[in-house]
């Protein structure tokens, strides 16, 4: 299997593509904001900075993140790929990962990345909503419930809207992708890695599938 880097602004379909490729493939996926906000819900000294962090819609310091992901991939077999989703989020996440990785002899396969313009990403995470049970997601503007109010896939009848999805943190969250974490495409093209650009706009169904086809 490879290691495989999803990559695209917030809203851009990240979260919902990576839930399914865990679902269709053995992956280990490497979800940074949900291991932080895992943290957040433990109530833990460090869950707390990072709640006030997160809900600014800022980056969370380097070596908190260089930390968790180095566990990450500690707790796994070095055999076994890795899908990343929210990591790495800059330049110098991108050197410390590929650094990381060319320790055990290993490299990023593949970067995909998901291109959605502005104003669709506005609506797709001020609308975005969670289910309690398996974390699937649902959008009140593009992906009701089949039933009102009953999980398409576990039946639960549960759901949240992550506290940082809202319009002031939004904005910020955006301005901060642009300035911060854009820029990492051209250095992994100027280090080799494959870059492979899938249109955001098409159906989940489509997104997958052409996504299928590179993880494969
Ligand atoms: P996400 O679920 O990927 O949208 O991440 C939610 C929030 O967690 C982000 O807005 C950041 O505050 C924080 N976060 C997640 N991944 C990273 C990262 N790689 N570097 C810094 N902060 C992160």
């Amino acid at each position: 299997m490879h290691n495989i880097v999803i990559f695209g602004a917030p809203g851009s379909g990240k979260g919902t593509q990576s839930h399914r490729l865990t679902h269709e493939y053995a992956l280990n996926v490497l979800s940074t904001g949900d291991l932080l906000r895992k943290e957040v819900a433990s109530g833990s000294e460090l869950g707390n900075t990072c709640k006030t962090i997160m809900d600014d819609g800022k980056f969370i310091p380097e070596d908190i993140m260089f930390n968790l992901v180095s566990n990450f991939l500690e707790s796994i077999p070095e055999t076994e790929g890795v899908l990343f989703d929210g990591f790495p989020r800059t330049v110098d996440q991108a050197e410390y990962l590929l650094n990381l990785l060319e320790k055990q002899e290993d490299k990023i396969d593949c970067v995909v990345n998901l291109e959605v313009e502005d104003s669709i990403l506005l609506k797709r995470i001020l609308g975005r909503f969670f289910c309690k049970g398996c974390g699937a997601i649902y959008n009140t503007f593009f992906k009701k419930t089949e039933i009102d109010s009953v999980c398409d896939e576990c039946k639960g009848t549960e759901f949240y809207h992550r506290s940082d999805d809202n319009e002031t943190t939004v904005q910020t969250r955006l301005d901060v992708y642009k300035e911060l974490t854009f820029p990492i495409l051209d250095f992994f093209k100027k280090r080799g890695v494959k870059v492979v650009n899938i249109d955001g706009l098409l159906s989940e169904e489509e997104v997958f599938s052409q996504i299928a086809t590179v993880v494969k």
